[in-house]
């Protein structure tokens, strides 16, 4: 049997990726979507999403479903997978993944995305899923009336605390610098909830506990002491890194590992490969742009693959 060549191999299932996959479904393209999830980052917003036009509020799993409710009306292919590694050859792409499949495309977009940033501290790995968590959404319902503490004062920790402050019967801030980051509104929210601790110049050092999560241990900058407060889970906020290892070679990345596109057409350095969203160097990641460099990028791929169907 012939083996398939696809016109366009998507490689993500948020903002960027779903966009792209509707815009691919409306030029007919041939396309197939892999993706570890739907929703990517919007599943994990804890506090309703407020700035995507034509929603004045709503949940991030409620836009969530909408967006793939839109995606699914077109003629497009999802695999449900983990791309590990992205190769080209003779103009054809071949895209791996961990559960060993290998699909063939002409074009390819990357719309993976970041994921959150690890702290590497003493019991993060060894308790995560026993306490330790990344996302609020998912874990926050098993903590009703425990003690939590979130590691980060950003918006995304504050709002993972007034999502918790709901639940628990404390919630801590531990911020690392002398003041938090996290705007005006979420700060007021927080204060309101009545039940958050904002705890500034604290260098967490480890997690601890037996088979679940006990406690958590920082050094008190000020002070220079270490000090242990009793939680049973903690939550890790404290920014993202890209989901762009598995491309090397392939693409330029800046500093932070972030894929280096062309603005307008979100082409990297290889000819049908594109790159939309949080996973490249764009300043702003928010769903609105996410969306617009998934437009852009299927766009360029449909002109991409007018140019070499017509030269072949
Ligand atoms: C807590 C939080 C709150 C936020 N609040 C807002 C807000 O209120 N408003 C706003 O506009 N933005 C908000 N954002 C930012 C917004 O969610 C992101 O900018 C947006 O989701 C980026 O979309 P994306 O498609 O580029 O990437 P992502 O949403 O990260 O999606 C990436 C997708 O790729 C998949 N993937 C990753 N690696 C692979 C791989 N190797 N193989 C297959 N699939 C892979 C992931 O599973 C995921 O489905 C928030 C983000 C967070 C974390």
């Amino acid at each position: 049997m012939k083996e398939e060549i696809w016109d366009l191999i998507i490689i993500g299932g948020g903002p960027a990726g779903i966009t792209a996959g509707i815009y691919a479904g409306r030029q007919k393209l041939q396309t197939l979507l892999i993706t570890k999830n739907f929703g990517g980052q919007v599943g994990e917003k804890a506090v309703k999403i407020e700035n995507y036009p034509g929603f004045e509020e709503i949940s991030g799993q409620e836009l969530i479903e909408k967006f793939k409710k839109h995606l699914l009306k077109y003629e497009i292919s999802i695999e449900i997978d983990e791309v590990k590694k992205v190769t080209k050859e003779n103009q054809i792409f071949q895209v791996e993944t961990i559960s060993q499949k290998k699909f063939k495309s002409l074009s390819v977009i990357v719309a993976t995305g970041a994921e959150p940033r690890k702290l590497n501290i003493k019991g993060e790995k060894e308790f995560l899923g026993k306490g330790v968590s990344y996302c609020v959404t998912c874990d926050g319902p098993l903590f009703r009336g425990k003690r939590v503490a979130v590691i980060g004062g950003g918006n995304a920790g504050f709002e993972a605390a007034i999502f918790l402050a709901d639940l628990a019967s404390k919630v801590y801030i531990l911020e690392f610098s002398d003041k938090v980051r996290a705007d005006k509104e979420n700060q007021e929210l927080a204060k309101k909830t009545g039940k958050i601790e904002v705890i500034l110049k604290a260098q967490v050092k480890e997690i601890k506990g037996e088979n679940f999560v006990k406690s958590l241990v920082f050094e008190d900058l000020s002070s220079q002491k270490e000090k242990e407060i009793l939680v049973d889970g903690v939550f890790i906020e404290v920014g993202r890194v890209p989901a762009t290892q598995f491309l090397q070679g392939l693409v330029d990345f800046n500093e932070k590992n972030e894929i280096l596109t062309e603005p307008e057409t979100m082409a990297t350095k290889t000819p049908g490969l594109f790159a939309a969203g949080d996973c490249n160097q764009g300043i702003v990641k928010q769903i609105v742009t996410a969306c617009g460099e998934g437009a852009k990028a299927a766009w360029s791929a449909y002109d991409y693959l007018q140019k070499i169907k017509l030269n072949s």
